[in-house]
């Protein structure tokens, strides 16, 4: 089957996967992210937090004593000490603990600067300016440390606060460690890099197996939507393909039931339901197919007419139960016959049609001739009682180069000579002479093929065929040696 482009569901299904795969995965990865950044930020902050302390336990170990502050009203801040030393200008102490931390230090009075080693952009000191008033607000109400993104001179860092109290416990600065936020950003960029490759790859493979899965999914039921639009169109015996009733789910069952219901379907429209036998509508198209390949092969193939004898006397005699009955014993043995050479139908009540396929008159006649023997001997019984049959045939090889209903109208007419002329019979031709010739030519044939085949094949190799040859050969030379023959269109 070509491919077709992707058609509605096959788009459905690939959203009702895809989609939320990707979701998923975009999820996962922000969730990822995030997590990560808030971990990183945390590590951070306990660094810089521990900084900070660092500094403060320094300048309590080096600056025993209270931090004061000399403000002038004039000048503004004058100086900072601790204890009796003064901090102001002493920039050593907090370069020192900057170069072993890599974190920028800052003492701040409030919210002023005294001692940084945040640099400005012209290259000095951010001594005297001041930091985000929320910050300071928070510091002083809470008395905790406080860890916030802030903007220093146009630069964001990630800083953190712990409060300065003077001896009467209040609130007096705070010392402020910071690191740049940039760097930080560099740093979680780094570590996010192989989130996003690892959810990329997940759903990538994710969406392939999806995609794979679907598509078998959506061609199944594209085969299963052409094999039914087959049927749908009357062609009952197309083959459903492997790849749909070998699938182990849903639609490999599907498939089969479908195979199932295909049969069920042919019974229903081919088959006569009493016999079981073909019926009229499918006799007609299986004769014309048999009609066909026997112009491609050059095989020949031959069509016989059969009908029972006095049935409507069955009938009233036995029981249309007993009629039934007949008709089911009488196509079984049908069937057996035809089984490897053609078809049989029930072409209307007592009637039926034989096609022979690949195969040549005479064997097909002495075939019939034989059968009608065992039609003549069998033991039919109803009810305990045993029910007599005969059957009257007519038999034509098959035309492929003329018109079938022509053909079927005479095999019809020779049948209804036979019913005119003493049924119980088979009849090759109306014309006696012809038939004669007929049945000559082909037992002569016969015999000449069935003594090559006992040379050629041991008696435990012959086929049903063969036997059935040789039977109808003996059966032949039985009734030329019986003077007393009455069935014989030749003899008539
Ligand atoms: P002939 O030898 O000329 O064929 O005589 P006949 O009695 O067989 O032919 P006729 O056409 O007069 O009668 C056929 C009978 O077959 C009449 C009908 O009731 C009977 N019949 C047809 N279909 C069925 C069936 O399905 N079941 C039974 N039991 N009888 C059937
Ligand atoms: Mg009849
Ligand atoms: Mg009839």
């Amino acid at each position: 089957m070509k491919k077709e482009k992707m058609g509605k569901m096959q788009k459905a299904m690939l959203l009702c996967t895809v989609l939320p795969t990707l979701l998923l995965g975009i999820i996962i990865a922000l969730l990822a992210v995030y997590l990560s950044r808030t971990a990183l930020e945390k590590e951070v902050d306990s660094s810089l937090l521990a900084n900070a302390t660092m500094l403060q336990g320094i300048l309590e170990e080096d600056y025993p004593g209270t931090y004061v502050m000399m403000e002038d009203k004039k000048q503004g801040i004058v100086a900072m000490f601790k204890g009796d030393k003064e901090l102001t200008g002493n920039f050593a102490l907090i370069d020192a603990v900057k170069e072993s931390s890599g974190t920028e230090l800052t003492v701040f009075y409030k919210d002023t600067r005294i001692l940084t080693t945040i640099m400005k952009p012209d290259g000095t000191r951010a001594v005297g300016t001041g930091v985000n008033t929320a910050i300071v607000a928070r510091v002083e109400r809470t008395l905790e440390p406080l860890c916030v993104r802030t903007d220093v001179d146009g630069e964001l860092y990630r800083a953190c606060y712990i409060p300065l109290q003077n001896k009467n416990g209040e609130f007096f600065g705070m010392i402020g460690a910071a690191r740049n936020a940039e760097e930080m950003t560099r740093k979680a960029n780094a570590m996010d890099t192989p989130i996003w490759i690892v959810t990329v790859l997940g759903t990538l493979v994710a969406s392939l197996i999806s995609i794979r899965y679907t598509s078998g999914v959506i061609e199944a039921i594209r085969k299963i939507h052409h094999f039914l639009g087959k049927m749908v169109s009357g062609e009952l015996h197309g083959e459903m393909d492997m790849t749909v009733t070998t699938r182990e789910d849903e639609i490999g069952e599907t498939g089969k039931s479908i195979v199932r219901m295909q049969g069920a379907m042919q019974i229903l429209v081919e088959r006569d339901p009493l016999t079981t036998l073909y019926n009229r509508r499918f006799g007609n198209a299986k004769l014309k197919h048999i009609a066909e390949r026997s112009e491609v092969t050059g095989e020949g193939f031959a069509i016989a007419m059969g009908d029972i004898d006095f049935f409507k006397k069955v009938n009233d005699t036995y029981g249309h139960d007993a009629g039934d009955h007949v008709l089911k014993t009488v196509s079984d043995e049908m069937k057996r016959l035809m089984a490897a050479r053609g078809a049989a139908v029930r072409w209307g009540g007592e009637e039926f049609l034989l096609m022979f396929e690949n195969t040549k008159f005479g064997p097909a006649m002495h075939s019939l001739e034989f059968f009608l023997d065992r039609i003549r001997n069998a033991e039919i019984f109803y009810d305990g009682v045993r029910i007599p049959i005969t059957m009257t045939m007519g038999i034509i090889e098959g035309r492929s180069d003329k018109d079938l209903g022509e053909q079927i109208k005479a095999v019809d007419e020779m049948l209804y000579y036979g019913k005119e002329h003493g049924r119980n019979q088979l009849v090759v031709s109306t014309d006696e002479e012809v038939a004669k010739a007929i049945r000559e030519k082909w037992a002569e044939k016969e015999e000449e093929e069935v003594v090559e085949t006992v040379i050629t094949f041991p008696e435990d190799m012959l086929d049903s065929e063969n036997l059935m040859i040789l039977l109808a050969n003996k059966m032949e030379k039985d009734i030329e040696g019986d003077t007393s023959d009455k069935e014989e269109v030749k003899e008539e």
